[in-house]
């Protein structure tokens, strides 16, 4: 493949028009996009006017006046159609690991008969964490975690099992589950399935709806751009919410918040995941940048991962000084999300050359070196410029330098 080519898939790309949106730095090539989303411009303004305006100026009225009140549910309607959720079922609150303590305990009470948490070793560990606190919390006569090899999860789906926790696409490897085909054979088993779409939601389409999902999270920082911290999302299948009760029962999870009764009356729709009060200057930040999504088709998004993916795949594959970066993502585009994931006994002092050299990259203990792609605003130019560099760093082992090696707090 050569740089003509290249050029030519940028001119043929339906979503190029899209960067315009975002402000990226210059001199850059952003392949971080899965783990802190980039800037989309509008949000410069509406943060200006959040700020000044409904707070500086507007103070206490806003919350009515420019319906601060009703920003979670908004948000989430906003996101609905992402992950394919009709009305009424995903709200914007909280951190993924909180609302994931929500959804473990509604789901291990509407399934109280049994007591395991099936998850897989390799998922994200602050959703294998939450399992062991709820667990330590409630004993292991009413939570267990069991953690199976990714390839075991079918045949680990038995009868003891209450809930399924997992991550549709893998954060080291990019690996993509099979949500549909996952989702019905637990429900034959009478299995509740959480899901969670930190790296699925922005970056491929995925079907809660019509997978038949019980429970989501998410994630509002990465693919979806709402900031360092931006607050996460949850969804809760329809047909659950009248049966569930989620147990951090704050106000704002009221049936009447402003009633200011001394009794907790949980909400009997979405509203019930909600605990305190909204963040609203971050939650205002994700309004704003979900708005990028309004015109997108979401299989666009994954057509154009998968190209992005395989044309570094094979410039990457094409190159002989590359061939101790070995592969950790499935081979195959349709078993990937939009990542790839190379391992490498230098992986950290290679990603951090990179950095120095324009490109970003993430480094995922202990050896994976991580590229992630954004359709939005990855185009076909970076993923050849991020290839050349990489080649440059690898040929001439300016990676060694030793100021390369100096571990950092985040990576
Ligand atoms: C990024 C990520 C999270 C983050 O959880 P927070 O509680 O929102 O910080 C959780 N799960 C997965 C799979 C992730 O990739």
């Amino acid at each position: 493949m050569n740089f003509d080519e290249i050029i030519a898939l940028d001119k043929a790309d339906p979503l190029a028009q899209k960067r315009l949106e975002f402000d990226l730095p210059v001199n850059t090539i952003y392949l971080d996009g899965n783990s802190l989303g980039a800037l989309p411009k509008s949000v410069k303004s509406k943060v200006a006017e959040v700020v000044s305006q409904q707070w500086g100026n507007d103070l206490i009225k806003s919350w009515n006046s420019h319906n601060w009140i009703d920003l979670p549910i908004r948000v989430g309607e906003k996101i609905a159609p992402i992950i394919g959720a009709a009305k009424g079922q995903v709200i914007c609150c909280d951190s993924i690991s909180v609302n994931l303590f929500k959804l473990l305990c509604s789901a291990l009470t509407l399934n109280s008969e049994r007591t395991v948490v099936l998850s897989t070793k390799d998922n994200f560990p602050t959703d294998l964490y939450m399992v062991q606190g709820l667990s330590d919390l409630l004993g292991p006569d009413l939570c267990q975690l069991q953690m199976v090899e990714e390839q075991d999860i079918e045949q680990s789906l038995n009868e003891s099992v209450a809930v399924l926790l997992l991550t549709q696409v893998n954060f080291r490897t990019g690996n993509l589950l099979d949500m549909a085909k996952l989702t019905k054979l637990a429900h034959e088993k009478g299995i509740l399935v959480i899901w969670d779409l930190a790296h699925s939601a922005g970056a491929l389409s995925v079907e809660l709806d019509k997978c038949e999902a019980d429970f989501a999270v998410g994630c509002g920082y990465k693919y979806l751009n709402g900031g360092p911290g931006s607050p996460a999302f949850v969804y809760v299948a329809k047909r659950h919410q009248y049966a569930i009760k989620q147990p951090l029962s704050g106000w704002m999870g009221h049936s009447k918040p402003f009633a200011f009764n001394p009794e907790y009356q949980a909400a009997s729709n979405i509203n019930q995941f909600q605990c305190g009060t909204p963040s609203v200057i971050s939650m205002s930040v994700l309004d704003a940048a979900l708005d990028v999504w309004q015109d997108v088709d979401m299989l666009q998004i994954r057509t154009k991962s998968v190209e992005l993916a395989e044309v570094f795949l094979q410039l990457i594959q094409g190159n002989e000084c590359l061939h101790d970066l070995l592969l950790c993502s499935p081979k195959l585009a349709e078993q990937r999300g939009s990542q790839l994931a190379f391992s490498h006994h230098d992986a950290f002092a290679i990603c951090q050359a990179l950095i120095e050299k324009g490109v970003v990259a993430d480094f995922r203990a202990p050896n994976i070196i991580r590229f992630g792609f954004t359709p939005l605003y990855t185009s076909f130019e970076d993923v050849w410029r991020a290839v050349t560099t990489l080649t440059n760093i690898v040929e001439s082992g300016f990676y060694k330098e030793q100021r390369f090696n100096i571990t950092l707090k985040v990576t």
